[in-house]
């Protein structure tokens, strides 16, 4: 399978020249199947370009899973122009467990917040509960409920023996958390890679008890507890400039020397 990042900036979308590097869009990855499939994990402003991206390619059967609707995984969605070709079949997959995706995706598609209605949209959209475990084409998806505030799932995709586990929006040691950091572990295990949400360092996050995201060192502690070599940090505080990232990964990078650690950037890919 094909991964490529369309967007790994948290909470909001930046641009300036401090973090051109690491990139300014919200949270959007992009799978291919080797069986050809193509799967979308949320819809933040990344998904605008790789909106393009697929259009340009004439790739018109498109599965986009919601891990939770805060608005820097939707707010993209409006502009991913394939939801505006008569060609598109486009399957949601969301977690119903609060609202449903397409309610999520109506109320920012309403007078008025936008001049188009979710209902006047040329393309067939077919929404589809999210399930605990699900498989799509050649690619099989288990899902976990993370530690973040409303409901939100982190997912393992694995493609023959290959697998990789996207976690964002998660805080691993949260007080009274949904999922013990235990069972996060096991999730994770034998994972080929690893990304997750690290949007505090500790300093940081010591103000932000409960805000539902980790830190460096917290994940990769996770991936060395899960044995994973390869980590990916990723939902990058929409304050941090590129330069701060870097300080952060270098520090990480000394205690946790057997792993490859790196920051998540716009236009990443990576093939298992
Ligand atoms: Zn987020
Ligand atoms: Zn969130």
């Amino acid at each position: 399978m094909l991964l490529k990042l369309y967007g790994t900036r948290g909470s909001v979308a930046v641009c300036n020249k401090e973090t051109r590097k690491h990139g300014g869009n919200t949270t959007c990855i992009f799978i291919e199947a080797r069986s050809g499939d193509m799967i979308i994990v949320d819809a933040g402003t990344g998904i605008r370009e790789l909106g393009k991206d697929l259009t340009a390619r004439g790739k018109h059967k498109l599965n986009l899973i919601f891990s939770h609707y805060h608005w820097d995984h939707i707010q993209g969605f409006p502009f991913f122009t394939p939801i505006f070709l008569k060609a598109t079949e486009l399957s949601i997959f969301g977690p119903p467990d609060e609202v449903s995706a397409e309610k999520a995706l109506s109320y920012q598609m309403t007078m008025p917040y936008f001049p188009t209605g979710m209902s006047n949209l040329p393309s067939k959209i077919t929404f589809k509960n999210l399930k605990k475990k699900l498989s799509i084409g050649s690619i099989d998806i288990d899902t976990i409920v993370n530690n973040h505030p409303n409901h939100t799932r982190g997912f393992r995709f694995t493609e023959g023996n290959k697998s990789f586990v996207f976690l964002t929006d998660n805080e691993v040691h949260a007080q009274d958390g949904k999922t013990p950091y235990d069972e996060f572990v096991s999730f994770i295990r034998g994972a080929d890679l690893l990304i997750h949400d690290a949007q505090y360092t500790d300093e940081i996050y010591k103000k932000r008890l409960g805000w539902g995201h980790s830190t460096y060192n917290q994940v990769a502690a996770l991936a060395h507890d899960a044995g994973v070599k390869e980590l990916m940090i990723t939902h990058h505080d929409h304050s941090s400039t590129d330069k701060f990232i870097e300080k952060n990964i270098k520090e990480v990078r000394k205690k946790y020397s057997k792993h490859k650690i790196e920051a998540a950037a716009d236009g990443k890919t990576r093939r298992f």
